[in-house]
């Protein structure tokens, strides 16, 4: 089974990608992660994303299409993947689209996306969430002034794929409020 995480900042996707991979054993392509990792190492990746992950911006499409474009020659995503903080954007998704299709007729597994599991949690949650992230974690894109970059950023450029994928049929909503637990109860429930 092939999915996708999609939703706001501070919804928890991370906290629930966890627990999906442990159920299902999918390889989890966090392209956060694989930023974070990269600007820690001071790679030339790592160099170019910063400035765009320390303002809240988004890192330029090409620049992640190719991280995914990537990630996903490699073997362990063949038996199924989850795809955590990718796509963001329109185009994003559609290369995501082209590459997939791409890799099918190549003959490299199933390479369809079966669910977009789509995260819902209201605006005023998502500040409250990133403030407590912020002083618990000291992520230095979790500061106030960046954290209203981020969610407004994903109103407007990641929250379209709401309803392109909703009309591809693919979107699983999920109401992003209450007990972890019952959040992933849910999450089961829809793609188990
Ligand atoms: P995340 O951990 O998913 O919230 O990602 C942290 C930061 O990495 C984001 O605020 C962006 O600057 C960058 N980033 C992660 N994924 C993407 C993506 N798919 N497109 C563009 N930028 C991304």
């Amino acid at each position: 089974m092939n999915i996708i995480l999609l939703g706001p900042p501070g919804a928890g996707k991370g906290t629930q990608a966890e627990f999906i991979k442990e159920k299902f054993n999918m390889a989890h392509v966090s392209t956060g992660d694989i930023l974070r990792q990269a600007v820690k190492e001071q790679t030339d990746l790592g160099k170019e994303a910063k400035s765009y992950m320390d303002k809240g911006e988004l890192v330029p499409d090409k620049v992640v299409i190719g991280i995914i474009e990537e990630r996903l020659q490699q073997e362990d995503t063949l038996s199924g993947f989850m795809l955590d903080g990718f796509p963001r954007t329109i185009v994003q998704a559609e290369s995501l689209d082209s590459m997939l299709n791409e890799l099918s007729s190549k003959g490299k597994g199933d390479r369809k996306i079966h669910h977009v599991v789509y995260l819902e949690v209201p605006e005023q949650e998502l500040v409250n969430r990133l403030h407590g992230r912020a002083q618990a974690e000291g992520r230095s894109d979790d500061t106030e002034e960046v954290v209203k970059n981020r969610i407004k950023v994903y109103f407007d450029q990641t929250s379209p794929l709401i309803d392109f994928y909703d009309q591809m049929g693919l979107l699983r909503r999920i109401n992003g409020l209450g007990a972890v637990a019952d959040i992933t109860e849910q999450i089961f429930s829809v793609i188990g």
